[in-house]
């Protein structure tokens, strides 16, 4: 576990992040892992000297299963609501099936011709989300977090931003996973096209609001010349769509 308070960062089996915030009487998660990250979340939680029947609220970014997988099994755990976005809900509820939306990536499309690499992909305990959030939605939680929607990876992504202490949870909309910042992996999104949009939206929100945290999907956290990094990130997106 990397802590940078008031944030513990746990980097589950595949590779993907869940961030751990303690507040006086409660534990907030962003991003929930696959199901076999359970142990993993519990034991750190554990570690830090508090119970894992302390999680109050579990933010998800987007339904993939490496970052909703162990969602269930959290919230029975600890009666914990689960946020996403009504887009992304569908799926992590299991009204819409994944398959679908992984067939409009390029790796999906590939997959989805293979029936039962499909079914592993989508296989995920399902879980009830509590709240279905909005883009630009102030949530009650930690003094306020605002919902930023950040869609071209799954239709529903959000990214998480804590405004008042200038910390954002990007999801896969923006990840660090070669310790430099870039869009998500093709194969694994719905559109690329609105997920450059939506990684300029995010910089812009953040540039306006102030950022000195910046906690990714995949990868170590930023906590220094973090907004000058994310600006040069915006330049090589805007650059390249010019050509
Ligand atoms: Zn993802
Ligand atoms: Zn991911």
């Amino acid at each position: 576990m990397k802590s940078i308070p008031p944030v513990h960062k746990i980097t589950g089996l595949l590779t993907s992040n869940i961030y751990v915030i303690e507040d006086k009487d409660e534990i907030v998660l962003f991003d929930a892992g696959i199901p076999q990250d359970y142990r993993l979340i519990v034991d750190a939680i554990k570690s830090l000297g508090r119970s894992p029947v302390e999680i109050s609220h579990i933010l998800l970014t987007h339904f993939h299963p490496d970052h909703s997988g162990s969602a269930a099994a959290l919230r029975r755990l600890s009666h914990a609501k689960v946020y996403a976005h009504e887009d992304d809900a569908k799926i992590i509820e299991g009204s819409e099936s994944a398959s679908m939306v992984y067939a409009r990536g390029i790796i999906g499309r590939a997959v989805s011709l293979v029936p039962r690499v499909v079914s592993a992909f989508g296989r995920f305990p399902r879980v009830e989300v509590d709240v279905k959030v909005r883009d630009e939605e102030h949530l009650d939680i930690l003094g306020g977090i605002r919902v930023i929607q950040a869609p071209g990876h799954t239709p529903g992504s959000v990214a998480y931003y804590w405004e008042e202490r200038g910390i954002l949870f990007s999801g896969d909309a923006i990840i660090n996973s070669y310790r430099f910042f870039t869009l998500p992996t093709p194969g694994f999104s719905t559109s690329m096209e609105e997920a450059r949009d939506s990684a300029c939206k995010i910089v812009d929100i953040v540039e306006k609001g102030g950022i000195w945290l910046f906690c990714p999907g995949h990868g170590p956290m930023v906590d220094e010349r973090t907004l000058e990094r994310l600006q040069a990130f915006r330049g090589r997106i805007l650059r390249k769509q010019k050509i």
